[in-house]
């Protein structure tokens, strides 16, 4: 198949390019490479630096593509509470600009990254797709937005999607960025160089980390899984963690111990969150198969930066 991947030289989005291509498939991606780097991606994947919104490049790009995956995205929950403007520009423009691209190019299908983050505070755990959104950031808000956009054109126009509310990523290759990092490579990366790891609250806040390779499968699966049109649906691990279980988890694997520093707790974060994928393993045939130790192994193994890490220790 010829797809295209937006936002494709970034973390989930070149290992996805890289494992279609692995498949045998054809890949383009555009990336504006305000997070990317295309040197992550195979040479098999055609690369194009562009803005999701442009759509005069769109057109180019999707002319007798087969499946979009729509990863290009301003990721961070506590940036997008200090700019939703350029939150709602590029991930809800993004999106629109995309769909209206996609309808002048005559391409069928749509896969978007959504994400758990859209279900906010939730009265029971885990969470279905049936239960009413909550979004408690704007970041949630332009994802919910983005999967209401994609139903609405699947409506009026017939291009066909799938929703995949994705939940917290986790593996080789993930930035660190100098500010709002995500946890999982903040934490190893402090642990390995021995310094203390900052929680934010009193460290009972739970996630659903779930390994890469996983989301991929379930990313490769929506492509072409029979009756998933129209479908939202949880890509998660399952399990619940805790922070202060991620830390203990994270000693074992680098076999020491940390220091934990307790800090006041951001805005935007939820107390609760982790996935029922009951729908995904009917209808994406997923199955999670790397739990948290063994994932934070492998990261540790394959990941070019805790790699150099671990020898200067
Ligand atoms: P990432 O930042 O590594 O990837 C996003 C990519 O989009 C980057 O390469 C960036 O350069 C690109 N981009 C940003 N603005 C763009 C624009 N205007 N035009 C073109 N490209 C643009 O983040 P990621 O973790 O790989 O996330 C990929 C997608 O998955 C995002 O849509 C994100 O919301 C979603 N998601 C991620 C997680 C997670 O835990 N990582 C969880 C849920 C959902």
């Amino acid at each position: 198949m010829q797809f295209l991947v937006t936002g494709g030289a970034g973390f989930i989005g070149s290992a996805l390019a890289n494992q279609l291509i692995r498949e045998g498939h054809s890949v383009r991606v555009i990336d504006d490479l305000s997070a990317g780097d295309p040197g992550r991606l195979l040479p098999e994947v055609n690369f194009t630096r562009g803005d999701v919104c442009d759509k005069p490049k769109l057109w180019r790009l999707l002319h007798q593509v087969d499946c979009v995956y729509h990863l290009a995205a301003r990721v961070s929950v506590p940036e997008s509470i200090l700019y939703p403007r350029e939150y709602n520009a590029t991930n809800v423009g993004g999106t629109v600009a995309l769909m209206e691209a996609m309808r002048d190019a005559g391409v069928q299908r749509v896969i978007l990254a959504s994400s758990g983050a859209i279900y906010g505070e939730q009265p029971r755990q885990p969470v279905t797709e049936n239960m009413s959104p909550n979004p408690t950031s704007p970041y949630a808000v332009s994802k919910l937005a983005s999967e209401h956009y994609v139903n609405i054109i699947n409506a009026l126009w017939g291009i066909e999607s799938v929703c995949l509310r994705i939940f917290n990523v986790y593996g080789p290759g993930q930035a660190i960025p100098p500010v709002h990092a995500p946890v999982i490579p903040q934490f190893l990366r402090q642990a390995l160089g021995g310094g203390s790891l900052v929680v934010y609250g009193d460290g009972t806040q739970t996630r659903d980390f779930v390994y890469i390779d996983d989301v991929i499968r379930a990313l490769i699966a929506a492509a072409t899984a029979p009756g998933v049109n129209r479908q939202i649906i949880n890509v998660g691990s399952g399990q619940e963690t805790s922070v202060n279980q991620l830390v203990e988890t994270i000693e074992r694997v680098v076999g020491r111990s940390v220091q934990v520093l307790y800090v006041h707790a951001q805005s935007g974060g939820v107390s609760r969150l982790v996935a029922d994928i009951t729908r995904a393993r009917q209808l994406l045939n997923y199955a999670p198969r790397v739990d948290l130790a063994t994932g934070l192994q492998l990261l540790l193994e394959n990941d070019p930066q805790f790699v150099a890490l671990r020898r200067r220790r």
